[in-house]
Formats: structure tokens, sequence, C-alpha cells
């Protein structure tokens, strides 16, 4: 079977690894436009604030002898007709199976004066890529002022990354309140006072219209309301939309993504799937990685199988903020949501001048939403909680603050030896408690050994001290058999 994955991500990437593994009769071709193989995009928000380095941030895989991987090579057209795939090296590609993995394209509202008809003036940039990354870096050893469009989640890990390597930063955003999905008002204004805290004006309610250059170089931008402030970087981070433009040029269906029915096959053609950011479900996408490699996950089985019919499976809905010096989680209800509805108790825990602001949503005795900002050791206690499904204590006040002892709320224990085998340890790549415990009793002896092989921890990171703990835990137990086996003795030379 010829299988041509198109978008060497995060998703294409997992798609032909797996692939070849699971069908042995898989001949498997990967065109990657960007001039590197897969790398863990999650993570380019790091790459800026300066605490991950580029060059740890690959996932492709070993070579594979049925697993091609172009790289720096775009798909440019697909006869479906003859199942083909046209590339931009002037090489055609034929499938039985083809799977678009395109991904999505950051957007760029209309401001006067961002973009030339080569690009985006120098000094403007968007984060999607590492190119954008690395831009953005280079640029900051010669800026002073930033101006950040969007305070979504990654405007705010791009603002305080800024912050963290001495930038002066203003945040812009058009919405009312700052990440408006997943804050409040009240949780809103505390992120704002932390902000401010850290050397980062908030703008909110207000809008970028235009940027003025001096030499070619971006010097300042233009708000909305005539106001004008002086920057040397403008990062853009406004959302993203589907890339299908070699989807729509293949006559396949497209709305906001490239249409999909459950099974992640187009309606049009059943030769072709479409997985990962690009792609439009029943359901909907998340935009989150988690559902990308759910669909990587059933695509590989149905190519694998003809047969094989798997639902999709409930992906995690936690989003924790990766910004340097800030701590924020939010989870199920959170932003806008009826907080006087009678079927959810909501209680909240207000401290602006420590930057805390904790607010948990009870219903029929379990957590189904909380915001948590200024405690990362709470939001980790409540997103415990609430992916594990497990009861609140009869006061939900408990929950908003840490014991005395520090060791949390005192309801929920975090310690790996009380995680369930049924506990998803990984929410990127739904990796549970047991499958890592059944890693180490197989032979695995370091967290690594644990990620190359269940591939926890190699999505956003946040799991890798549970999987730490998960293996110190397991050595533990490991010694004390030693210790405890009358069949042992220590050789004396
Ligand atoms: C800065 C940043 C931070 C993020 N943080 C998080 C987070 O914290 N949590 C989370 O869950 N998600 C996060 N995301 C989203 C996550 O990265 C995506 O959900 C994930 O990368 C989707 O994988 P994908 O393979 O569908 O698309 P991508 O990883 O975008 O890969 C698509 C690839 O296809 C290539 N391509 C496109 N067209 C063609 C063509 N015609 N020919 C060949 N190649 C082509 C593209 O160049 C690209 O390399 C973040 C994204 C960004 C940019």
């Amino acid at each position: 079977m010829r299988v041509v994955v198109v978008g060497h991500g995060m998703v294409g990437s997992r798609v032909a690894e797996e692939l070849v593994t699971a069908d042995p009769t898989a001949e498997v071709t990967v065109l990657g436009k960007e001039p590197v193989p897969a790398y863990n995009r999650v993570l380019l928000s790091s790459v800026v604030a300066g605490s991950k380095d580029p060059s740890l941030l690959s996932v492709a895989g070993p070579a594979h002898p049925r697993l091609r991987v172009l790289t720096g090579v775009g798909a440019v057209d697909v006869d479906r007709t003859a199942r083909v795939v046209h590339d931009d090296a002037g090489e055609t590609h034929p499938y039985d199976a083809l799977v678009l993995a395109t991904g999505s394209a950051a957007r760029v509202p209309a401001i006067q004066g961002v973009a030339l008809d080569t690009g985006l003036v120098p000094g403007v940039f968007v984060l999607k890529d590492m190119a954008d990354a690395t831009g953005i870096v280079e640029a900051t050893r010669s800026a002073r002022r930033a101006v950040v469009l969007g305070a979504g989640v990654l405007g705010i890990e791009v603002a305080t990354g800024l912050a963290a390597r001495g930038l002066a930063v203003r945040v812009v955003h058009l919405g009312e309140r700052l990440m408006e999905r997943q804050l409040g008002w009240e949780a809103s204004q505390v992120a704002v006072a932390s902000l401010e805290r850290m050397g980062i004006t908030t703008h909110v309610g207000s809008s970028v219209v235009g940027v003025t250059t001096r030499r070619g170089r971006l010097d300042g931008v233009r708000f909305g309301d005539g106001l004008e402030a002086a920057a040397d970087l403008f990062v853009m981070c406004t959302g993203t939309v589907p890339d299908t433009m070699l989807a729509r040029r293949a006559g396949l269906t497209c709305d906001r993504g490239v249409v999909v029915e459950d099974d992640l096959r187009s309606p049009d053609d059943p030769a072709v799937f479409a997985v990962g950011d690009c792609a439009q479900p029943p359901g909907g996408a998340t935009g989150l990685v988690a559902q990308g490699w759910e669909q990587a996950r059933r695509v590989v089985l149905r190519l694998a199988r003809a047969d094989a019919v798997d639902p999709a499976a409930s992906t995690t809905d936690v989003v924790r903020v990766k910004a340097s010096g800030m701590s924020m989680v939010s989870m199920g209800l959170s932003g806008d949501f009826d907080r006087d509805d009678p079927r959810h108790r909501v209680l909240s825990l207000k401290d602006p001048e420590r930057g805390r602001f904790v607010e948990v949503v009870v219903s029929g005795g379990m957590l189904v939403g909380a915001t948590c900002l200024g405690d990362a050791e709470v939001g980790a206690t409540l997103s415990a909680l609430y992916t594990r499904s497990m009861p609140v204590p009869e006061d939900p006040a408990l929950l908003m603050v840490r014991a005395l002892s520090g060791g949390g709320p005192g309801v929920v224990s975090r310690a790996p030896a009380d995680l369930e085998d049924g506990d998803r340890v990984c929410t990127c790549n739904s990796v549970t408690a047991g499958t890592i415990r059944a890693a180490l009793a197989d032979g695995c002896r370091t967290a690594a050994d644990v990620s190359a092989r269940t591939r926890a921890s190699t999505g956003c990171g946040d799991c890798r001290t549970t999987v730490e703990a998960l293996v110190a835990h397991a050595a533990d137990g490991h010694q004390q058999d030693i210790e405890h086996d009358p069949d042992l003795v220590r050789s004396e030379s």
C-alpha cells in the first residue's frame, strides 16, 4: 500500500511513523514544506522565551526502510483521478491513500503597512514555525520595545517570553478582557495586574491599525484611537486558519478546514484523509495537538486494518499557559459561562496582590470547571482532579488553597503511588499511569526510556515531573525488592 502524507508536522510525522510499524505492507512518502524535519511546535513560545533550545525540539523518529521523508519539498497539486501528488521539485508521488496533514497558517490581520510583496516588514512577525521563532529571537538582540497583538494563550506566552528577555512589552487586545475563552472578568483583572508587575502594559479593547517604518524597518505601531507607540518588534498572535489550499485545489469539500467524516475520510474521495489542524471533523476541531495525535492513531488503525472501527476518544480541554513567570491553567467551565446557573456551585478566591485567582465549578459532586492563576501547585491539583474525574471534597473551598502542610489541598494526592492505572498522565498523548507502569515493568529505567516507549511528555511536557515521579517510585520498589530478596547477597570484593 502506497501512502503519501502531505505535511511533516506534529501530526503528519506521527501518522507516517506509526503506519510503517503497524502495517508491514505500507510504503510511506512524506512531503514536508519546511526546511527542517518535524519538531515540537507547541514549544516554540518557549524558544522565544529562551527556556528551550531549538535543537531539542525534534520529534522526527529514526529512519525506516519503508519511510521516505522529503524535507523542504511542498506538494503543489493532487490529481485524484490518477492518484498522484505533484511536488514543487517536479516529482510525482503515486498513492493508494493520501493523508493531508497540512496544519494551519497564522492569521495576518489587515494592518496598514505590515506586509510587503516579499513578506512581512522587517521587525514584524507571526509565531507559527521554527523560522518565525528564531527570527524573533534574533530580533530581540537589538530590540528594546515590543508590541504583541492578541492576548489569547499564545499572545500571553509571547509577551511574557519577550519580557523575560528584558524587553518593554505592550499587549494589545481587541477583546474586553485577556484570554476571554479561558478567563472570566475577575481572572482577567488579576492577570492584567500580574503582567504589569512584569513590566508588560496591556491595552484591552484596543487594536493596531497600522505600523510605521524607518529605513525599511518597523519603528512604531498606530492604535485604533490614533495614538502611536514606538516599537522595534511587533508580533501578531491573532489566531490561525486551517491550511486548506491544496485540498481546495484538489476539489475536496472545505469549510473552515478540510471537511472529513467521523473516520477522517473526505466525503468526496475514499482514498483521501485529513488529520490535525487542517481537518474539520464532525465534532469540530480544537486546534490542540492531543486531538491531532488521536486522529493520527485512528487513521493508522484504519489504513492498517480496513475493517477497523474506532470511535474518537475524548481528549482533554485543560489549557495551560506556558508563560514565563506566571502560572495559568483553565479547564471545563471557564471564561464565559452562566455563573448563576443553579446546577453549578461556583466558588472563587481573588488575591490580586499575589497575582492569585482560583475559581472552581462543581456539579454533582464533581469538578466541571476551574481557572487558576498564580498558584501552580493548586492548578496542578485541580487538573489532576478534573482529568481523573475524582469526587470533590464536601467543602470545595478546600480546593482553592494549599494545606498548611504544603502538600496540596490535602484531599487529592498526586503522589505516584496513588495514581490509578487508568489515570491519564500525559494528556497530549493520552498515556495512562498503567501504560507507564507497564513500560517500567518491561525494562524502561529512565524518564527518557518511558517517553521513547510510550510518547508520554513528548507534547507540552507538563507531565514530565509526574513521569519522573513514577520512574523514581518504580526504582524505589525495585531497590526494595533487591534488599528484601533472601537469595541475593552483596559481593564483598
Ligand atoms: C507557538 C505555538 C504554540 C502552541 N501551543 C500549543 C499548546 O500548548 N498545546 C497544544 O495542544 N497545541 C499547541 N499549539 C498547536 C499545535 O502545535 C498544533 O495543534 C499541531 O502542531 C498540529 O499539528 P499538524 O501536524 O496538524 O500541523 P503542523 O504541526 O502545523 O504541521 C503542518 C506541516 O505541514 C506543512 N505543509 C503545509 N502545506 C504543505 C504542502 N502543500 N506540502 C508540504 N508540506 C506542507 C507545514 O509547513 C507544516 O510543517 C501551538 C501552536 C503554536 C504555533
